[in-house]
């Protein structure tokens, strides 16, 4: 299977707009940016994961025709709200040869997107439940490729917070594909464990002192990646969040959270906080070699494009 990017970044993306901070004055002046996190899985079939507001631009930069399937991971506008930009697909087909696309999502999340696009529904859309720990039901899933959701904690509005693990049955030998969503925490502690990939989420370098987000930093998914040991990892849903010393007074922002103990080198020295692709890239690699995790870790870019497995 070969997996796109589309985008990388956190909610209100990357520089985010006004932000005074030094990541985002830095990203400016270099001029990388990041748009909000949403993959696209080319495998037995087409599957668009979090359709969030930057869809329409990411489908066109990349070229992209219908998906087979939509997987949605929570309620939360960052990873749904995109939803009626996939009415072109139908508006630029004769009437008869339309077929609605398959969309899986949680109850709890149905119940929000429903009340928001409920006008997509069924002509555009096809609305079907997914549950954890039960297999997608229902064309494009099926013996070539599967597809389970894994309970995710995001805090307490998104209800309806799941990943997934996407099957590839297609090749030598089924290639396993995680998808962590937004989270920080996992009611199932080894619900992600043996995948030959995991897309995971790093919203910031350091666990914040009082994580209001309910975000994953890449310090807390240090333990879960110790047990869960995936083949390979991407990180994504990044971030100007981390506070960063020096930094004043932009650190005094809303948004910006002091670390609960910032994490440190084998020297005792705090990490620095990267800025942008590159710096996250060595930052990062450096952090998961020092905790011991060896596996190929790439931090993912808007617009990367990645082959996986045989098939
Ligand atoms: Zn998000
Ligand atoms: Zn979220």
């Amino acid at each position: 299977m070969e997996i796109i990017f589309l985008g990388t970044g956190g909610a209100w993306g990357l520089p985010e707009h006004r932000c005074p901070c030094a990541t985002c004055r830095h990203l400016r002046a270099i001029g990388e940016h990041r748009t909000r996190t949403s993959i696209w899985v080319d495998g037995p079939a087409r599957v668009l994961i979090d359709p969030g507001p930057d869809l329409r631009a990411q489908l066109m930069r990349e070229d992209l025709g219908r998906p087979d399937a939509v997987l949605i991971t929570h309620e939360h506008g960052d990873h749904f709200l995109g939803l009626d930009d996939l009415l072109c697909y139908r508006r630029n087909l004769p009437a008869e040869q339309w077929q609605p696309i398959p969309v899986y999502a949680s109850q709890a999340t149905w119940a929000v997107v429903e009340q928001r696009f409920g006008y997509l529904i069924p002509t555009l859309l096809e609305k079907r439940i997914a549950e954890p720990g039960r297999d997608l039901a229902g064309p494009p899933f099926g013996d070539r490729l599967s597809g389970r959701p894994v309970k995710t904690d995001h805090g307490p509005f998104p209800q309806g917070s799941q990943g997934y693990i996407l099957t590839d049955h297609s090749g030598p030998r089924p290639y396993r594909l995680g998808y962590t969503s937004d989270m920080i925490a996992c009611a199932d502690p080894e619900g992600f464990a043996g995948l030959d990939a995991l897309i995971c989420q790093s919203h910031f370098i350091n666990e914040p002192q009082v994580n209001r987000a309910n975000h994953l930093s890449l310090q807390n998914a240090l333990g879960r990646l110790q047990r869960w040991q995936p083949g390979r990892l991407f990180l994504v849903h990044i971030s100007c969040q981390d506070f960063i010393p020096g930094d004043e007074p932009a650190n005094a922002m809303l948004k910006k959270f002091k670390p609960a103990e910032p994490l440190r080198d084998p020297g005792g020295q705090p990490y620095p906080i990267p800025r942008d692709q590159a710096q996250w890239q060595e930052v990062a690699g450096r952090i998961l070699g020092d905790h011991g995790l060896n596996m190929e870790c790439q931090v993912a870019y808007d617009g990367l494009r990645v082959r996986l497995g045989d098939a």
